[in-house]
């Protein structure tokens, strides 16, 4: 009986021992040579290209900047230690106890503050390409972790760890970090930025300075505290740092040709790859910027705003860039808002919805906040297209006479509104088409109050408009916010006849070897029917040609175009939106903090200019179409402006003109104006 029993014991013991070589086997089988330790990994260079071939950048991470560790703060060294890994000196590459506190500081707190991961298995990780979590992979990074540190010594393995992890925003190593967050060589790093670096590797891009600032003081802070617990500073030093705010310097890659576009594009793909694979794999990226309409974008508005700060237009009462931009340091705050007049454009072309020109701000270096595309600002009069969009497809004719007087509109909040022109005057009965020509605010507000807030306000989310539209009066005057990229998307159904196109900045994505990785076509709505669009688009042509934008033609812009200007309240903000058959634009000029620019400067004013001088410049010499014909549906009628009815031989010739109506909407044969009559006592 004892026989049979040792025989069961040791064979079952010889079996499991058999097993477990197995299993060493199988997990020690593909794992990744430590000897990767001692190569760089293939650094490929992710480059975007215009859709005229030119290379606008360059994503990639400098490989590397190399740092012994003789090199390092101290401060540095002992704030990572603190932070990821305090036994790291006495373990094994896995530190059973430094596991369990992290689990239980992270129920505690409630979120990941530490990663239990040891240094060793961190930089484990880092040899595996990818970076699946499974039970299976973990095995095989505590197998990797343990010959790392039968292989080299414990300082070989940080200074190691130092130059190879992943701090964020591009930064592979220490060395690299150090010059893109703040310009720096290593050994120039002060306690508050090495405290700040340290706490990078842990979530490099939810805490990384660039991204938020919040999220980096709130880490570097908490770094610190782990300092001061393991007792590598003193308490009266981790108070004092911890009250500076988190300072940036970020190196700028002037290289870059539109970088707000590349930046736009950046994010775009940062939806579908990982910062890594961006930085690290060889993508090449086809894009659909036009790079001479680009530099016209970028000197107009360069050169415009100078115009407008020098006060030749009318007494400029800011601080200039140029007096403001003296600092040498920028802060992360400074990197989002700047204190100066700034602008935006962003020009598509209306069939394709690529984006060819984008202008987020005055200077990117300066301010990365990408105006174009994130500024919520409210669009003024360039709303009212909207308006009288909904208006024609609900069967008004834009002959339609509405009274231009004053009014009081009582608002949810109990105040009266009474809104003005920005003329001052008022006009009495005015057609609505007028009353876009001339940018009359009572007649848009008028017009709207006909149809109904909350319909202009679903008019215009069809059209594209995102953000909230509150169905109110004021909105008819541009009292809501909106993106400028998505107002001048929305603006691309007039020149389409009623088809809304997407803006597209990607067309396609290749491997390293060539080999189309995704491609992208232009996405297309039919939103409107080409009679009601046909109509909008010769009331924005009027505008261009007669209206608020004829200063475009003064300059010397003669294409067949349309557009509507913006001027918002007290004129913070000046808007021009407007297209030609092959090209819709917008111009924003504004203070990022929202203030009046200069008395009276409007839309026509501040924004046109830039407006027409970049159409021109951005067309000239290219192959330039005619607005498309009307579509069926539609009749004309020689009507008089003063009643919106039927002309008659008493109406004086200069307020007669040709309007088109969707048929049925047109006024019949007996509905002759009643303003102009024969007078009884002419002879
Ligand atoms: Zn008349």
């Amino acid at each position: 009986m004892f026989k049979v029993v040792a025989l069961v014991v040791v064979s079952t013991v010889f079996f499991g021992m058999g097993m477990c070589y197995q299993l060493f086997k199988f997990y020690k089988s593909e794992l990744p040579s430590i000897a990767k330790m001692e190569l760089d990994p293939p650094n490929l260079v992710t480059r975007i290209f215009s859709a005229d071939s030119v290379l606008l950048a360059e994503l990639y991470t400098e490989r590397r900047i190399p740092v012994s560790l003789d090199q390092l703060p101290d401060n540095l060294k002992s704030a990572l230690l603190s932070v990821e890994d305090r036994k790291f000196y006495s373990h094994w590459g896995i530190d059973l106890w430094g596991i369990t506190r992290a689990f239980v500081v992270n129920q505690v707190s409630g979120k990941i503050v530490q990663g239990g991961s040891t240094i060793t298995q961190q930089l484990a990780r880092e040899l595996f390409l990818n970076r699946e979590k499974t039970y299976t992979r973990k095995i095989r990074e505590a197998i990797l972790s343990w010959e790392i540190e039968r292989t080299y010594t414990k300082d070989e393995i940080l200074e190691r760890y130092f130059n190879q992890i992943y701090f964020g925003s591009g930064a592979w190593g220490i060395g690299e970090a150090a010059q893109t967050y703040f310009s720096k060589k290593v050994g120039e790093l002060d306690l508050a930025e090495c405290s700040l670096l340290a706490g990078l590797p842990n979530a490099p891009s939810r805490n990384s300075p660039i991204i938020s600032q919040e999220n980096a003081l709130e880490r570097r802070n908490w770094v610190l505290t782990c300092m001061e617990e393991t007792g590598a500073i003193s308490a009266a030093v981790a108070d004092s740092v911890k009250k500076l705010p988190v300072k940036i310097k970020p190196r700028s890659n002037r290289g870059w040709i539109a970088p707000y576009f590349v930046e736009y594009v950046k994010s775009l793909l940062l939806k579908d790859y990982s910062e890594e694979d961006l930085f690290r794999s060889g993508l090449q990226v086809y894009t659909t910027l036009n790079v001479r309409m680009q530099k016209a974008a970028e000197k107009n508005i360069a050169e415009y705003l100078q115009t407008i700060e020098s006060g030749q237009l009318r007494s400029f009462s800011h601080r200039t860039r140029r007096q403001i931009i003296g600092a040498d340091s920028l802060s992360a705050a400074e990197m989002a808002q700047t204190e100066y007049l700034q602008a935006a454009l962003i020009a598509l072309e209306p069939k394709t919805g690529y984006i060819r020109a984008m202008v987020g701000g005055r200077n990117f270096w300066e301010s990365k906040f990408n105006r174009a595309v994130q500024a919520l600002r409210q669009p003024g009069s360039a709303f009212k297209p909207f308006v009288y969009t909904a208006a024609i497809d609900n069967g008004i004719p834009a002959c339609q006479v509405v009274e231009d007087s004053p009014i009081s509109i009582d608002q949810a909040d109990g105040t009266v509104w009474r809104p003005s022109n920005y003329t001052g005057d008022f006009r009495g009965a005015v057609t609505m088409r007028s009353g876009m020509v001339s940018s009359i605010n009572l007649v848009a507000i008028k017009t709207l109050m006909t149809v109904g807030a909350e319909t202009v306000a679903a008019y215009a989310r069809r059209m594209g408009i995102t953000t909230r539209i509150p169905p109110v009066e004021s909105i008819a005057v541009g009292s809501a916010d909106v993106y400028p990229i998505e107002l001048v998307a929305a603006y691309t159904v007039f020149p389409n006849l009623g088809v809304r196109v997407e803006p597209l900045a990607i067309t396609e994505i290749r491997d390293q070897q060539g080999s189309l990785l995704h491609s992208f076509q232009t996405s297309r709505e039919e939103v409107l029917s080409p009679q009601t669009t046909y109509i909008v688009l010769s009331m924005m042509r009027d505008v261009v040609d007669y209206g608020t934008g004829i200063g475009s033609r003064a300059l010397g812009f003669t294409l067949p175009a349309g557009g509507k200007t913006g001027t918002t309240n007290n004129y913070t903000d000046a808007w021009f939106v407007g297209y030609t058959p092959d090209l819709t634009c917008g111009v924003w000029v504004g203070f990022d903090q929202p203030q009046r620019i200069i008395n009276q400067g409007t839309g026509s004013v501040l924004a046109l200019p830039i407006w027409a001088n970049f159409m021109k410049e951005a067309l000239q010499g290219t192959e330039t179409h005619e607005f498309p014909d009307a579509p069926d549906g539609l009749t004309s009628r020689l009507v008089c402006k003063s009643s919106g009815l039927l002309s008659t031989q008493f109406c004086p010739p200069e307020s007669v003109y040709t309007e088109i109506f969707k048929v049925g909407t047109e006024p019949s044969d007996y509905e002759e104006c009643y303003v102009h009559k024969p007078s009884i006592y002419s002879h």
